[in-house]
């Protein structure tokens, strides 16, 4: 893909599932990456590791700020940090719906604001925020999730318009199922033939590395007319 040799790129949530692979993807597209992640990331290879609270406003601060000065610069930010609670949605006790918003939407929000300043003054960045299926679609027993990823959606759609013509080109990728310890847990708690899976046109679940694959491609400048999209990678899940 073009665009990505060289390109500076900071990944929250690094150390999941889906973030491992985004990180290792980047690396073999030949990005310069920093990682970071609630406790520090241990990837090889990573020019900048650091442990933060993405739900910590000084925390976030800082962090970006030390990236920036590890690497010379951040030009791109992937925010796949986020976080789930499953369960009839009257029996979900008001702390774990605020802490699924505040990981998603306030973490999200947090790292964009870091980040965009430097990207406004270099007249360039991209910008790769986490939405799913719940986004667009509804997610019974996710309720909360669904809530705070359609937030994270517009938000991003917001910024998307908000900085297009000063070089910031913003998307949010929406993965269906992706095989990870996230859905694990979802998974438990679905059964017979209304499982989750079964929604897939595709009949599967995603590798972590196709998701990873779409990331890079919304990075890349092959993407360069996509912008303010809900990038969907769902195997068919939102067209039936
Ligand atoms: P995961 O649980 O493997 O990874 C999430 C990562 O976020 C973890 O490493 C965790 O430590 C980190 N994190 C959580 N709270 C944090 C905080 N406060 N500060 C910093 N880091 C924090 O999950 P995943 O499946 O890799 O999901 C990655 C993203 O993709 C999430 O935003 C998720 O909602 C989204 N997503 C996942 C699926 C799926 O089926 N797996 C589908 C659609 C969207």
């Amino acid at each position: 893909m073009t665009g990505l040799a060289g390109l500076r790129v900071l990944v929250t949530g690094a150390s999941g599932g889906i973030g491992s692979r985004v990180v290792e993807r980047l690396q073999a597209e030949g990005c310069v990456v920093a990682a970071t992640d609630i406790a520090e990331p241990e990837i090889a290879g990573v020019a900048y590791a650091a442990a933060a609270d993405i739900t910590d406003e000084d925390a976030v601060a800082s962090m970006v700020a030390a990236a920036q000065v590890s690497l010379g610069g951040v030009d791109a930010l992937v925010a796949v940090a986020g976080i789930q609670v499953t369960g009839p949605t009257h029996e979900v006790s008001a702390a774990d719906f605020r802490k699924v918003l505040e990981v998603s939407v306030m973490g999200t929000f947090l790292v964009a604001r870091a980040v965009v300043p430097a990207m406004l003054r270099a007249g360039a960045g991209r910008i790769v925020t986490f939405g799913s299926t719940a986004a667009l679609v509804a997610a019974p027993e996710l309720a909360a999730y669904a809530a705070a990823k359609g937030a994270v959606l517009q938000f991003t759609r917001s910024i998307a318009a908000e900085y297009a013509r000063r070089g910031i080109r913003a998307n949010c990728i929406c993965p269906g199922g992706t095989m990870t310890l996230l859905l694990a847990e979802i998974d438990r708690h679905r059964t017979g033939p209304d499982h989750f899976r079964e929604g897939h046109p595709i009949g599967r679940y995603a590798d972590p590395g196709e998701i990873a694959a779409a990331v890079a491609f919304l990075l890349s400048d092959d993407s360069s007319f996509v912008l303010g999209s809900a990038f969907m990678v769902d195997g068919g899940y939102t067209c039936v």
